[in-house]
């Protein structure tokens, strides 16, 4: 199975830096299916051509994947994979250009955002649903696609079409961008059901996805083809893909730092309440720990650098802010004891949700003031009721201390993405009828230089789970 990518962007052995390749070596690599193989089969400043050679084991493939579906005794042995371009190139793929997939050029990292024209070819992609499929597929992006279609057998032609094509793709993009189409929608063309697909699938999809499925129009089906029509895990990737709800306004919430609409003093005040926050954990005597919707992980962060704790779970709603706090926590680069400390998932604080059980404290640092009153009250539900973690330490802005602000107007936010800020009366009636509900006691504390008259910056409520 043969897939080449060519440009004519002058110089094009620019290509060989991109890709990490050297033009003039054979370089192969090991895959669990089988072998791949980069080579050039032209290089020079005006044209150049690297070639993805893959080279499936079916064997091995029985053995490393389990018997395949049983539409035929044989099936396992004699199938379509090892003459076709599917889910194991997109393997392959990532895999053999894993830092042009990045974003990575170590000698011209310049190059890495020049868009360049690039042209594509696929030996062999079946493609189910036909051409029409394809295009709509690799139209919307911007590609001009010539496909040929293959006859089941040129001796009978009265057989017909296969769903077999010999693709070119041509468009004038980045190459980070064309590998990342590549790997999400060869196997969505394939659409082949019987492989086993792993768990960080849905991660993988948004990722490879991001700044194009959103807005794709056929990114429903890509993301049921993609997850081989899992529907669980489709309508998981689906909900953060097309959700309107919550995701949508923590996005905003990532980057409201810029459009806060009273001037809070943002570090100070921010670190307060995370070393507030840590300190009551610390205090607590928890070992295992909850870090609620943690945004880009800076409490997580302060939580690593404890020894007292054994665990962390870092949660948000917002995939976007999960990378980020992925990227700062340095999570890919730690040594293997480090890294199974502390995990991020993704997930709503408004649903139950059994990730969540049997911590010895939990944090929600400026999270509640986020949801209105109905999601409030599910995520209530979920952390008191649910998970019902030990201690649970909230944050949430003292409303009172807003006239302190220059720019103040009466009944403005500090935040446009605010559903409410209170009072410490407000939130003390709160915190106590969650506490009476949920069988916790509450004690309440400011976060931040006390003003005699309006109180402090910002306020906390321990909670504690009553034996
Ligand atoms: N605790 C972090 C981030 C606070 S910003 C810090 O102190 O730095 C509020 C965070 O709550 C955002 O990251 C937002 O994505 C998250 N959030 C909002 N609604 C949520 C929900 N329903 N479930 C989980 N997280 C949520």
């Amino acid at each position: 199975m043969l897939l080449t990518i060519t440009t004519t962007h002058y110089p094009a052995t620019d290509l060989g830096y991109l890709l990490h390749k050297h033009p003039d070596k054979i370089q192969t690599f090991d895959l669990s299916a089988g072998k791949a193989y980069v080579f050039y089969t032209e290089v020079s400043e005006q044209k150049c051509s690297a070639a993805l050679l893959l080279d499936i084991d079916p064997v091995g493939l029985v053995r490393s994947e389990g018997p395949r579906g049983n539409d035929f005794a044989l099936e396992q042995y004699v199938n379509d994979r090892p003459y076709v371009a599917s889910s194991f190139m997109s393997n392959a793929i990532s895999k053999v250009y894993s830092s042009a997939m990045n974003g990575k050029c170590k000698d011209k990292p310049e190059k890495v955002d020049v868009a360049m024209p690039f042209s594509v070819k696929l030996a062999v992609l079946p493609v189910s649903g036909g051409e029409a499929v394809l295009r709509q597929l690799f139209e919307p992006l911007g590609y001009h696609v010539d496909a040929i279609q293959h006859p089941l057998d040129p001796a009978f032609p009265e057989w017909g079409d296969s769903r077999y094509f010999t693709v070119e793709l041509n468009h004038v993009i980045t190459l980070q961008s064309l590998l990342s189409h590549l790997y999400l929608l060869i196997p969505v063309c394939d659409n082949d059901k019987h492989y086993w697909i792993a768990n960080d699938e849905i991660e993988k999809l948004l990722d490879k996805g991001k700044g194009w499925l959103e807005t794709h129009p056929l990114k429903e089906m890509i993301v049921r083809r993609y997850l081989k029509n899992q529907r669980a895990m489709a309508n998981q990737a689906l909900g953060v893909l097309l959700s309107k709800d919550e995701s949508d306004d923590t996005d905003e919430e990532v980057s409201s730092e810029t459009t806060e609409a009273l001037t809070e003093p943002k570090p100070k005040i921010h670190e307060l309440r995370l070393l507030a926050a840590r300190d009551q954990l610390l205090h607590a005597g928890a070992k295992t720990v909850a870090d609620l919707g943690c945004g880009e992980g800076r409490l997580t962060r302060l939580l690593m650098q404890e020894k007292q704790f054994e665990f962390i779970l870092g949660m948000d709603v917002s995939y976007r802010a999960l990378e980020i706090a992925k990227d700062r926590l340095k999570l890919d680069r730690l040594p293997p004891k480090q890294a199974e400390r502390v995990k991020l998932v993704q997930g709503s604080l408004t649903y139950r949700d059994k990730r969540l059980r049997g911590f010895d404290g939990a944090a929600l640092v400026e999270v509640i003031e986020h949801l209105d009153e109905p999601r409030l009250a599910a995520l209530e539900r979920a952390v008191f009721e649910d998970a019902r973690p030990k201690t649970v330490v909230i944050t949430t802005p003292n409303a009172e201390y807003n006239v302190r602000f220059e720019n103040f107007e009466d009944g403005k936010m500090r935040h446009s993405d605010h559903r409410f800020e209170w009072s410490r009366k407000e939130f003390e009636d709160w915190g106590n009828g969650i506490a009476a509900c949920y069988g916790y006691t509450a004690v309440y504390k400011s976060v931040g230089e006390v003003d005699e008259e309006v109180g402090a910056l910002s306020q906390m409520g321990i909670f504690t789970l009553k034996n």
